[in-house]
């Protein structure tokens, strides 16, 4: 017997060859392959009489070889194999181009199942044309067979609803089913995990039945529940792993900040402006978790330039005040400065001290308008003792062991790198029983069912308005044959002061595997001669405008080389910047009108978003131009709807539709399981599934009565690295 933890190699009958195509594929043990599931099925279920076919149809017929030919074609180059197949009503003809090595196979007297598209051939009227076959055992074809249609024949690739895989270079569909159907066959019983009153409520298969189904399922209602019942048991793991995470949060000690609507007051007096609306109300929020006992564990979500930052400031300053520490991180050492710098613009007279680490500096002001570099040992004995009471870096504030004397608010800016129980160790504080508060922060629109899942153990806190004093940034779909214009246009606006950015999507070109993959995942809306960084540097440097100041940035660069270029740009030294997506996230120039994307059919419609919300920060009409070389309708349709969205999370749902939720977020930043994702997009399997969770753990919090459910959570964490 053949069992789900078996490697491969284990397994009778699959040759090395398989195993290396497989291992491409991440499938290494007999459970990787039986959770490779079809995307599709094709109903060749009902077998055809011969005399019944019509052009265009597909169908399956059954029936005997009567005659085989090898023919060459007139340039004597290929050989075509011919197949005359007759039952008892007639005969028609298959034919295989190439098909030399099906002599072996198809040989006169045998019994075979074609399965595909009947065509028409003006010599030789209805043929096929590359079928699938199948031989079939003649002992199994009995008068039943008649009856039912043929569906007794024990087949894989006809004869009955054909299992379509997601397919590789060297492994098709039909390798697939070869492989599959006689694991299924020979399989040790597989144990369930799921309750059984889950199971019953939700009509599922249980889990044995429902791999023979999804797989090679009788009929395609049987392939239906069974695909629904491993998209839940995923949503359903997901939900229980943030439900428990969130319980145990909410078991933990923290530091309770006493409400001080003076102090507040006092600190929004101090802004040159007053907070939005959902700015005041998110803030809120958020001080209403820090004055808990528990640890405040919240997403604060808002769209580019919806000033979420300042609002985490103020909770910084909170914490400060009662004389507790806030660790205030970036994703870059670029984002990590200008927090820093944003916070001593606002609050230059805070005097509890604050620091900034980066690799290459290290600062401190204390709100005596005097800045000072620092040794860094001499700033992470500050922090250490408490000294300093903000410290802003990237991640490594908290990954690389810096100690913090009491540090009691965690802030991240644009996370989705930390998995759950990753987010959860980040509260915990090795010097005291007392865990952090803890406020994530993201410009990532991303739809609310999304969220719940994803961050599903995080509370949300939602910005959905722009500060009152900024004008719509004016967006542009431009041809290839505009392209002129849009550069006159652009050295007009840089001759007034301007700055521009543009966003190019690859640094160099890519290679052609590279483009391969690429195609595959984008399908249809890829455009593959993709805009390199260097070289649109160097034509818009040295053709387009060289009378102007070109720089180029991207993520190869030495971190110094990326500060001083973007210090530079700052200080207006660089009229038009040519990056990749690394600026993609919150940098802050008011003085940048212009956002031009090169191959903008290349980026997701939320990316696009959020590289356009860098402009449209200061006073001026800002400008964004979506490049395109593509010339398809589909393209600008998508294009479109950035020009027609009235805020992130609007186009985040059309997103998700058009791309799916694994592209939508990166695959490789979630690590979620291909099902998951797409069933993150059925609302009712997301609420079923969450509902289920929270009544589970409602009487079990820790799974103490399904211990196989517990240990099959553990190894699904392991599997998405959430670990
Ligand atoms: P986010 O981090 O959400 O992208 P920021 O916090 O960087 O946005 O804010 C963008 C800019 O808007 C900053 O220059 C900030 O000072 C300013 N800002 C924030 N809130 C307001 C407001 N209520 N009114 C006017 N300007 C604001
Ligand atoms: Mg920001």
């Amino acid at each position: 017997m053949i069992e789900l933890s078996n490697q491969l190699e284990e397994v009778k009958g699959i040759g090395p060859r398989f195993i290396e195509r497989l291992k491409k594929l991440n499938i290494k043990i007999v459970k990787d392959l039986l959770w490779h599931f079809p995307t599709r099925y094709e109903d060749f279920s009902k077998i055809i009489k011969i005399s019944d076919l019509k052009i265009n149809q597909r169908a399956t017929v059954s029936g005997i070889i009567k005659q085989v030919k090898l023919k060459r074609t007139w340039k004597r180059r290929m050989f075509i194999l011919e197949a005359l197949v007759a039952d008892d009503t007639g005969s028609i003809k298959a034919i295989w181009f190439n098909g030399r090595y099906l002599l072996p196979i198809i040989k006169k007297g045998k019994f075979i199942n074609l399965a595909g598209k009947i065509t028409e051939n003006s010599k030789e009227g209805l043929i096929m044309s590359h079928p699938v076959y199948e031989i079939v055992n003649q002992q199994f074809i009995s008068e039943d067979a008649e009856l039912t249609g043929g569906q007794q024949f024990d087949t894989k690739h006809t004869g009955r609803i054909v299992p379509i895989y997601p397919e590789t270079k060297g492994l098709t569909s039909k390798g697939f089913r070869y492989l599959i159907k006689p694991i299924l066959e020979n399989l040790e019983i597989a144990e369930e995990f799921l309750p059984e009153n889950i199971l019953k409520e939700n009509n599922f298969p249980e889990i044995n039945e429902a791999l023979n189904s999804i797989h090679f399922p009788k009929e395609s209602g049987e392939a239906k529940s069974a695909k629904k019942r491993f998209a839940f048991e995923d949503l359903f793991l997901l939900n229980l792993i943030n439900l428990q995470t969130k319980l145990k949060i909410g078991q933990q000690k923290a530091i309770a900040f006493k409400e001080d609507i003076d102090f507040i007051r006092k600190l929004l007096e101090k802004l040159p402006f007053e907070l939005t609306l959902s700015q005041k109300k998110s803030l809120w929020e958020i001080l209403q978790d820090m004055a808990k006992f528990h640890p405040m564990n919240r997403l604060l979500q808002g769209d580019v330039g919806s000033g979420k930052t300042i609002v985490a400031a103020i909770a910084a300053l909170v914490s400060a005040k009662a004389g507790k520490q806030t660790a205030f991180m970036a994703p870059t050492e670029i984002l990590a400065r200008q927090h820093y710098f944003t916070f001593q613009k606002f609050f230059s007279d805070f005097s509890g001290g604050v620091g900034l680490i980066t690799s290459k500096e290290t600062k401190i002001f204390y709100g005596d308008g005097l800045e000072s570099e620092i040794k860094k040992t001499e700033l992470l004995k500050k922090i250490s003792s408490g000294e300093i009471k903000i410290v802003f870096g990237t991640h490594s504030l908290i990954q690389k062991n810096i100690k913090f004397g009491e540090l009691s608010l965690v802030i991240i800016d644009e996370q989705h790198r930390f998995g759950v129980r990753q987010r959860a160790e980040l509260l915990k504080n090795e010097k005291s029983d007392f865990s952090s508060h803890f406020l994530s922060m993201s410009a990532t629109p991303i739809p609310r069912t999304l969220t719940l899942t994803i961050f599903g153990d995080l509370d949300l806190s939602i910005i959905d308005e722009l500060p009152k004093n900024r004008k719509p940034i004016i967006t542009k779909v431009v041809a290839p044959s505009n392209r002129d214009k849009a550069y006159a246009f652009i050295r007009g606006q840089v001759k007034k002061g301007r700055q521009t950015f543009v966003v190019c999507p690859r640094i160099e070109r890519t290679t052609d595997n590279e483009q391969e993959a690429a195609a595959a995942s984008y399908k249809s809306f890829i455009n593959l001669d993709v805009k390199a960084v260097k070289e649109e540097y160097e034509k818009l440097e040295k053709k387009i405008f060289p009378d102007l100041k070109v720089k180029m940035l991207h993520g190869k660069m030495k971190q110094k080389e990326k500060n001083q270029i973007m210090n530079d740009f700052k200080d207006k030294k660089i009229d038009i910047l040519v990056s990749t997506s690394v600026i993609e996230v919150g940098v802050d120039v008011p003085n940048a009108a212009i956002m031009m994307i090169e191959g903008a059919d290349r980026f997701g419609l939320a990316q696009l978003y959020q590289f356009r919300g860098r402009v449209g920060r200061g006073e001026h009409q800002s400008f964004c131009f979506l490049f395109t070389d593509s010339l398809s309708k589909e393209t600008y349709r998508r294009l479109y709807s950035i020009v027609e969205a009235k805020n992130g999370f609007e186009l985040a749902e059309k997103d998700l539709e058009i791309r799916g939720p694994g592209e939508f977020l990166g695959q490789s930043q979630t690590g979620y399981p291909d099902l998951s994702m797409k069933a993150i997009q059925n609302p009712d399997l997301v609420k079923s599934s969450r509902e289920a969770a929270q009544k589970l753990l409602g009487d079990d919090m820790k799974l103490k009565e399904h211990p196989l459910l517990k240990r099959k959570l553990e190894e699904f964490e392991k599997e998405i690295h959430l670990e």
